[in-house]
């Protein structure tokens, strides 16, 4: 019976597992070739400054052009990429890129980069952010890093360490993705950010949702007191603008203002219609 069971369970979950592990691999060597043969590229999404609805920077997301499947999502291939180490090559990339684009910009809009907590395991990280900036001659305050709080999780002693060196390159650091996972407000105690993002599910919920607006409320409430700037992510209508405003977030990113786009069809001015209130 025990014999049975067991090769039944075999014979259920094996094929699946094995196509799994199939497809990981293919989309392993995927990755690696892509790395390579330029199919990564950067796009940029406006981030708004509440005062005159000014685009006050952009952030960079990454975008694989697969050959045959056409665009992978992030959340597909950023977990393989942490899991293989692809990460530290893939993120090197990503800061040379939104840093050589960045440069080129007239209006001097910063640009913000993500960066996975892997990275942290390399030592080299800060001399990488260093010399990305020397590279594409940006200055550092133009640059902003975004992570979240799992940094903050493991390693807590050296990660902190590494954050400070990055800011005494002069770069600043903005908590990404805030309210969601295991975020706690006493991590903001554990290092000066300059910016906390609002997390998009916050923002989608908060016309139906008293417990999201209440968070939002009381992130917004912690900015004046401990100076930093809030940013709401995911902002997708006009109500959720005008309430935001209200609340007291002093950034704005959403597809109310703009999607992510190639670097080539970034815009430096809003289309005021779209916004008009
Ligand atoms: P994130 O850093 O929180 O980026 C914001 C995500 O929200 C982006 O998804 C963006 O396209 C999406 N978004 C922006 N406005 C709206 C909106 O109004 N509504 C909705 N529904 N979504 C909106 P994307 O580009 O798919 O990226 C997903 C995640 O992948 C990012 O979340 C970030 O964690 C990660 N990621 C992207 N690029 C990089 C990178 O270069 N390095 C690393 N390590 N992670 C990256
Ligand atoms: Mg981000
Ligand atoms: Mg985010
Ligand atoms: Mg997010």
């Amino acid at each position: 019976e025990a014999k049975r069971n067991g090769r039944n369970r075999y014979e259920l979950f094996h094929p699946d597992l094995e196509a799994a592990s199939r497809v990981r691999r293919q989309m392993e060597i995927d990755l690696r070739r892509a790395l390579h043969r330029g199919e990564l590229q950067m796009h940029y999404q406006p981030i708004i400054e509440k005062e005159g609805c000014r685009i006050s920077g952009y952030e960079a997301l990454i975008r694989w052009q697969h050959p045959v499947k056409g665009q992978v999502p992030p959340m597909e291939f950023i977990p393989l990429a942490e899991e293989t180490g692809l990460i530290h090559e893939l993120g090197a990339r990503a800061l040379n890129l939104a840093c050589q684009e960045a440069a080129t910009w007239t209006n001097g809009a910063t640009v913000a980069v993500n960066l996975s907590p892997v990275q942290f395991k390399n030592s080299e990280l800060v001399k990488a952010v260093a010399l990305a900036l020397e590279d594409a001659g940006l200055p550092a305050r133009r640059l902003e890093l975004e992570i979240t709080e799992s940094v903050l999780l493991a390693n807590t002693e050296g990660n902190i360490r590494t954050l400070q060196a990055l800011k005494d390159l002069g770069v600043r650091i903005s908590l990404d993705d805030f309210g969601t996972g295991y975020s706690s407000l006493s991590y903001l105690r554990s290092f000066p950010f300059d910016k906390i993002k609002i997390d998009k599910s916050f923002v989608r919920d908060m016309g139906e949702s008293r417990e999201a607006m209440a968070i939002i409320r009381a992130i917004t409430g912690l900015s004046s007191s401990l100076l930093i700037e809030i940013t709401a992510e995911g902002v997708e209508t006009e109500e959720q603008f005008r309430q935001l405003q209200v609340e007291g977030c002093s950034h704005f990113q959403g597809y109310l203002f703009g999607r992510p786009v190639a670097a080539e069809h970034r815009v430096e001015e809003l289309d005021t219609r779209a916004t008009a209130q």
